[in-house]
């Protein structure tokens, strides 16, 4: 059913009339891409276990992140399979964080990745942990390994107990503490946790072997005497352990099945195993460690180290800059969820390195984008064109489809009058070979209205155009018949000046020119694009001075773009520019 109903008076007695439709109620956000699993090996490992019925058909995963700085589109891509594992095997995803180290770790960091794993579309339900909750069970447990034999405290600093570890062609060789009685390690890992050394006198190292061919393996440090407030333990303790102590053993305790995560833990995973093998008496749970590779994009950094140097050298407006390939960052950008969801399947799990065009990215959101988006006009760069033939003071109404192929979403009214803005890129005084858009004597179609002809061009006194003036063709407005039987190549959109409204619209490019700029030793900060913000004034469709935050849209021929979820206040938006449209100049209809 359609209906034709009055929503507002707008300034010069102009009615704005929308036409809707019942499904036009609909909330558009619920729109999904259709997204099929693809098989990937890690899925077939998971097939394999249940066939054997190696953990009884469970699959519980976890995703892991430290809380040193914000999740971005690499860790969507972990998020992503753990989550995306859990729930195609009806299974069970963590979210857990390793916070071990302390220097680094602030609730910032927590809150941020809480909220963005959950706009990514996902729930860990009860499952929400923190290696910290396991700090009273690793000091247990590497008592345990003590009294076993199997660790010692060493009194070497860390500079000697580097140089003993020897290198991926030389073997190792043994700490003088190396033998220290059961007796007196204990005692002195005790006196360690009571605050009685100074930071770095003692380490506890696992017993393993200083020969072993992985360097992993050659007694690695566990545990370290740090004076350092925790955000979540406080001052309760001076030693903390190690990575890859507590990662395993808190896999463990939460009883993962498959422990999910980058290539560059292969060579660690011996080190998980043997942890988990001298424990199996008091910790049963063996996960699986499986290692994939990890997303390398192009014209993005990744490193957080890096991250945080763009932000705290104000190369960034902050972590959710909408250049920064933070997820906070893609949000404000105008990423969906979907898009990223999308993207993730696309790419696929695989154990080998290899690099993914930025482009890949940008295309899914424009998929999304297309389906989900309502089609409004913006006039980025304007030109005043003026149509001499037209009466003085008339107006009347266009009709532009809210979606051209979703008719369904009913249309809304342009406005035309005497006086448009046109984009400047939409004229050439000397037009080049193949453009098809305004030039002098050429035809276009004013989408939505009539065909117009320039005839003349006015500059001002530094030779710039300042206006054109076209006739138009009244018997060829769009939808008449009159429109069929006359064709012309061009297509351009416009306002009509007296009904367009100003808004301010930041056009945001990639923020790297380099394709690599994250690549070591390399200086990416020479490698910033100087373009990768651009403010303006543009001249928007009055019905947008109603956008929400983070409501989308695709301005028509200039891209998908997203009412800022930060500076848009009601009445006063202010849009980014998610992403360009795939060039398509002068050609839609
Ligand atoms: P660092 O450990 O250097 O602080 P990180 O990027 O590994 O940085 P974590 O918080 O440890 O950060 O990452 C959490 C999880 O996300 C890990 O399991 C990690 O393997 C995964 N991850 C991080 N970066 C990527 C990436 N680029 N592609 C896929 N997974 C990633
Ligand atoms: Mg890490």
């Amino acid at each position: 059913m359609t209906f034709i109903c009055t929503i507002n008076v707008f300034p010069l007695g102009w009615v704005r009339h929308i036409i809707f439709r019942e499904t036009d109620l609909k909330d558009t956000s619920a729109i999904t891409l259709p997204v099929a699993p693809t098989s990937n090996f890690i899925r077939n490992i998971i097939d394999e276990d249940n066939r054997i019925n190696k953990w009884g058909g469970r699959v519980e995963t976890r995703f892991p992140p430290e809380p040193n700085g914000y999740l971005h589109i690499g860790h969507a891509k972990s998020i992503c399979l753990n989550f995306g594992l859990a729930r195609d095997y009806k299974g069970v995803c963590h979210l857990r964080f390793d916070d071990t180290n302390p220097e680094k770790e602030e609730q910032e960091y927590v809150d941020s990745i809480l909220d963005s794993v959950k706009w990514l579309g996902f729930d860990w339900g009860e499952h929400l942990h923190y290696s910290s909750d396991y700090f009273d069970k690793l000091y247990e447990f590497a008592e345990y390994l003590i009294n076993q034999g199997k660790a010692y405290v060493d009194s070497l600093t860390i500079e000697e107990i580097r140089k003993q570890r020897g290198t991926l062609t030389k073997v190792g060789c043994n700490s003088p503490y190396r033998d220290r009685p059961v007796g007196e390690n204990l005692d002195l890992f005790r006196r360690m946790k009571l605050g009685e050394f100074a930071d770095g006198v003692h380490v506890l190292r696992a017993k393993i072997s200083m020969l072993s061919p992985n360097i992993n393996l050659r007694d690695p440090v566990i545990y370290r005497i740090r004076r350092v407030h925790h955000h979540r333990t406080g001052d309760q303790w001076c030693i903390y352990p190690m990575y890859d102590y507590t990662h395993c053993i808190s896999d463990a305790l939460e009883n993962i099945t498959h422990s999910i995560c980058t290539l560059e833990f292969e060579d660690h995973r011996p080190l998980y195993d043997w942890i988990l093998t001298q424990l199996k008496n008091i910790v049963p749970c063996h996960p699986q460690q499986i290692e994939f590779a990890r997303l390398k994009l192009t014209y993005a950094v990744m490193s957080k180290r890096i991250m945080i140097e763009l932000v705290e050298g104000r190369f960034v407006e902050g972590w959710d800059d909408p250049r920064m390939l933070t997820l906070s960052g893609l949000r404000r950008r105008g990423y969906t969820p979907e898009s990223i969801r999308l993207f993730a399947e696309r790419i696929g799990v695989s154990k080998a390195d290899s690099w993914i065009d930025m482009g890949v990215l940008e295309d899914c959101l424009r998929e999304d984008l297309n389906e989900r988006a309502q089609r409004r006009i913006v006039v980025l760069k304007p030109l005043k064109l003026i149509i001499d033939n037209y009466p003085e003071g008339g107006e009347e109404e266009c009709f532009a489809f809210n979606h051209p192929q979703k008719p369904e979403w009913g249309k809304r009214v342009v406005p035309l009058s005497k006086t448009l803005y046109i984009e400047r890129d939409d004229f050439m005084e000397i037009p080049a070979k193949g453009y098809f858009r305004l030039a002098p004597g050429a035809e276009v179609r004013l989408r939505y209205a009539y065909i117009v002809k320039c005839v003349r061009v006015v500059k001002n006194a530094s030779g710039e155009i300042e206006e054109i003036h076209c006739t138009y063709d009244p018997d060829t407005k769009s939808g008449t018949t009159g429109a069929k039987t006359r064709k012309v190549k061009g297509n351009i959109h416009w306002l009509s000046s007296k009904h367009a409204h100003k808004g301010e619209v930041r056009l945001y490019d990639r923020l790297f020119s380099h394709s690599h700029p994250d690549v070591s030793d390399r200086d990416y900060k020479a490698l910033l694009n100087a373009h990768s913000k651009e403010i303006i004034t543009a001249y928007i469709e009055f019905s947008l001075n109603e956008a929400q935050p983070e409501e989308r849209f695709q301005f028509e021929r200039n891209g998908y773009f997203v009412a800022d979820r930060v500076d848009t206040k009601p009445g006063r938006p202010v849009f980014n520019r998610a992403v360009t449209l795939k060039d398509s100049w002068g050609k839609s209809t």
